[in-house]
C-alpha cells in the first residue's frame, strides 16, 4: 500500500509533550518531513517504559511494544537532519506556552501547533477529588485551550495562515472505567477544537484534533486489565477490533490534518483508534 508524504519544508512546528510517546513520534515525523520542530515539555528525557508492555493486556493485543530510546527527541530529530530544540514548558501555565510561541519567532513563527501534552490518573469516579480534577484539566484542557489561542494569535498577528492539531482521545465519546475526570478534559478538547475552528476560520487558521485509542506509551502503562472488563468478568471478550497501537501509527493523521491536503478540513476530530469507538 502507498503512503501519503506531506512536506513541511520551511515550517516551524511546535509539539507539546514531545519528549515521549505520541508527541515524540509526531515531532519526529514532522522533522522527517522537513520541519523545524520545537518540543515543549516539562522534561527533556524520554520516559522509559518500565516493562515490555506485557502489563497492557488488551484483549487481542498484538502491538509490538518498544522501549523508548534514551536520546531526547530534539537530538534524534537533529541526527535525522532537522532543526530541532527542546523548550522546557509546563502547558498548565499559559505564560509558559506564550514563551514557547515567542521563542518560535526566532524560526519565523509557529506554522503548526500540536497541543498534545497530557496526563492521566487512574481513579474510579467516586474516588476523584477536587485536586485530581483540577490538575488533569490544568494540563489537558488549559494546555490545549491556551496552546490553541496563543498559537492562533501569533499566526493572526503575523498575517500568516496556520494549522493547529489537538490530541483528544476516544474517551471524548466513549465512557471508560477510571477515566471520568480525564474524559471530561478530552470532551472539552473536542469542543474547543470545534469552537476555535469556527472563530478562526476567517483568519485562515484551521483547528482539528486526533482522538487516539489505546497506544502503548507510559501514560497507558497503568491501564492494565481494563477495569470495566474485569468488573464485568468478561476479559475474554475482544474490546478492540484491531489492537493497541504503537506511537508510530499516530503521526499520519496529525501530518495530514496539518497539511495543505486537509485545506478543507477544520473543526474535525479524527478517531485513530483501531475501531475502538465502534463497539
Ligand atoms: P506520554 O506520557 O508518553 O507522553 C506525554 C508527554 O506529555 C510526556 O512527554 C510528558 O512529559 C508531557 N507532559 C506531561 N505533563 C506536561 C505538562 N504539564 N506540560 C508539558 N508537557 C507535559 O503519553 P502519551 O500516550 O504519548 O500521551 C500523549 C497525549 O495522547 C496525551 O494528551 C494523552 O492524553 C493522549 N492520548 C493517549 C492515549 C494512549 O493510549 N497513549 C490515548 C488517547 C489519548
Amino acid at each position: 500500500m502507498g503512503r501519503l508524504s506531506p512536506t513541511f519544508e520551511g515550517d516551524t512546528v511546535v509539539v507539546t509533550g514531545a519528549s515521549s510517546g505520541i508527541g515524540r513520534a509526531v515531532a519526529l515525523a514532522f522533522a522527517d518531513a522537513g520541519a523545524t520542530v520545537l518540543n515543549a515539555d516539562v522534561r527533556e528525557e524520554p520516559k522509559e517504559l518500565r516493562s515490555d508492555g506485557s502489563s497492557l493486556r488488551f484483549p487481542h493485543d498484538e502491538a509490538t511494544f518498544t522501549t523508548h530510546a534514551e536520546t531526547p527527541t530534539h537530538e534524534l530529530a537533529e541526527e535525522r537532519g532537522a532543526t530541532a530544540e527542546f523548550l522546557e514548558c509546563d502547558v498548565s501555565d499559559p505564560a509558559e506556552i506564550e514563551a514557547v510561541v515567542e521563542h518560535a519567532r526566532d524560526y519565523g513563527g509557529v506554522d503548526v501547533m500540536v497541543n498534545n501534552a497530557g496526563i492521566h490518573i487512574s481513579k474510579r469516579f467516586r474516588e476523584v477529588r477536587p485536586d485530581d480534577l483540577r490538575r488533569v484539566h490544568e494540563v489537558n484542557t488549559y494546555g490545549a485551550f491556551f496552546g490553541t489561542q496563543l498559537a492562533a494569535e501569533d499566526m493572526i498577528s503575523r498575517g500568516e495562515s496556520g494549522t493547529i492539531v489537538n490530541t483528544a482521545s476516544t474517551t471524548m465519546g466513549v465512557a471508560e472505567w477510571e477515566h471520568s475526570h480525564y474524559a471530561t478534559t478530552k470532551g472539552a478538547i473536542r469542543m474547543l477544537t470545534r469552537s476555535a475552528a469556527l472563530e478562526l476560520a476567517g483568519h485562515d487558521v484551521r483547528v482539528n484534533a486526533v482522538a487516539p485509542g489505546p497506544v502503548a506509551t507510559e501514560i497507558t502503562e497503568g491501564w492494565s486489565e481494563r477495569a470495566g472488563a474485569v468488573d464485568a468478568g468478561d476479559t475474554d471478550q475482544p474490546t478492540l477490533p484491531l489492537r493497541a497501537a504503537t506511537p508510530d501509527e499516530l503521526p499520519g493523521a496529525y501530518l495530514f490534518l496539518a497539511s495543505e491536503d486537509a485545506s478543507f478540513v477544520t473543526g474535525e476530530t479524527v478517531w485513530v483508534d483501531g475501531g475502538d469507538h465502534v463497539c
